[in-house]
């Protein structure tokens, strides 16, 4: 039986939900009252602790807590086998996670088991007047937003980017958290956690402030570095400064890192590929700084400086009290 139900994977970062997931749960419970379809939150864990209540609070009918002492923490492996079967059980109609690291992760391992259909990193969702769901993706440097649907095979599935939709407290009274048990026993996963790091800092996509290095200072990332720390800015890296392990991949901006939502960014060095202006879509006001005139860059900018970064930012540090 097909119970019609919209899912949200609820990402958890200890007693925690990832604000992402609270975004999208919102955004499902619009979806929900269009189509008619409860929204069903889905966490895993060992302790559901207050999670349940949390995302009862942000727009899910229902929460189910999957448990199991593996699922403590994250595992690609044990969170697709989990997820798999459950989704097996119940049949939703959809499923949208977070395009976080993890979310990305999940929902490339799940879509392929499930042999269903995944729109990646998707700007806007709705449900189409013959009820599917419709994933809007910007193409062409945010130029078009392309609306995919998954017409063939059922969960529909969409990773949604961070800080696209808000966060909002929907009153439930009525709503119900299920804890189900899930057998692991014969877990075949290949990875163990020996230890967690938890980042201290909100991920790229929260910051109001951003400085961001590019290729063309690859030379000069300390300078970068203490610059955004003078600004009380975040710093984030072009992909192939990530790629080359200069910086770590979550500082990554981009169609494959993050899409900021800052008030404002200051670019330096980058050529602003198709893969990178996603990241930077969503932003107030950007200063760019390239040594090249042309630069495609500077279509995407407010303030276009055609300087060498590596004497613009010494200027600039000074003026900022730098020793
Ligand atoms: C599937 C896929 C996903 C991708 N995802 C991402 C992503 O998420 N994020 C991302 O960034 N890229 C991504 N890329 C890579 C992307 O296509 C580009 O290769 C990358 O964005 C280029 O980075 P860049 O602009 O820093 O470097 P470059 O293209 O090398 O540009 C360097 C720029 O610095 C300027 N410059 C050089 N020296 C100076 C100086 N002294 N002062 C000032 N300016 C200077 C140059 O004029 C040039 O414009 C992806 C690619 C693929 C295929």
């Amino acid at each position: 039986m097909n119970r019609k139900e919209i899912w949200v994977y609820l990402e958890r970062n200890q007693e925690e939900i990832e604000e992402v997931s609270l975004e999208i749960l919102g955004k499902a419970n619009e979806l929900g009252k269009k189509s008619g379809m409860p929204v069903v939150g889905v966490v895993l864990g060992n302790d559901p602790g207050d999670l349940g209540n949390i995302a009862l609070k942000h727009g899910a009918d229902v929460v189910i807590f999957l448990k199991d002492p593996l699922l403590e923490s994250y595992s690609t492996e044990d969170y697709t086998k989990a997820l798999f079967e459950m989704i097996g059980k119940r049949t939703p109609e959809i499923f949208l996670l977070g395009a976080t690291y993890q979310g990305r992760d999940l929902a490339g391992r799940l879509s392929a088991r499930l042999r269903t259909g995944l729109t990646a990193n998707v700007v806007s969702l709705d449900i189409g007047e013959d009820g599917y769901l419709l994933s809007g993706v910007p193409g062409y440097g945010s130029k078009v937003l392309a609306e995919i649907v998954c017409v063939r095979n059922k969960p529909q599935m969409s990773t949604v980017r961070p800080g696209i939709f808000n966060k909002t407290v929907i009153p439930n009274e009525a709503g119900i958290v299920e804890v189900v048990d899930i057998d692991l026993k014969d877990s075949v996963s290949r990875v163990k956690v020996l230890s967690r790091k938890v980042e201290k800092h909100p991920d790229l996509s929260r910051a109001e402030k951003v400085v961001i290095a590019g290729n063309g200072v690859e030379g000069n990332l300390d300078m970068v570095a203490r610059l955004a720390d003078i600004l009380g800015a975040r710093l984030g890296v072009s992909r192939p400064i990530a790629d080359k392990g200069k910086a770590s991949r979550e500082l990554q901006v981009g169609s494959t890192g993050y899409s900021l939502n800052a008030k404002l960014v200051l670019i330096f060095g980058v050529s602003g590929a198709e893969h990178f202006l996603p990241g930077i879509a969503n932003c107030q006001t950007v200063i760019s700084i390239n040594v090249d005139r042309e630069s495609g860059i500077f279509e995407y900018s407010d303030y276009c400086i055609v300087a060498d970064a590596s004497k613009i930012i010494p200027i600039l540090l000074k003026e900022g009290g730098d020793r």
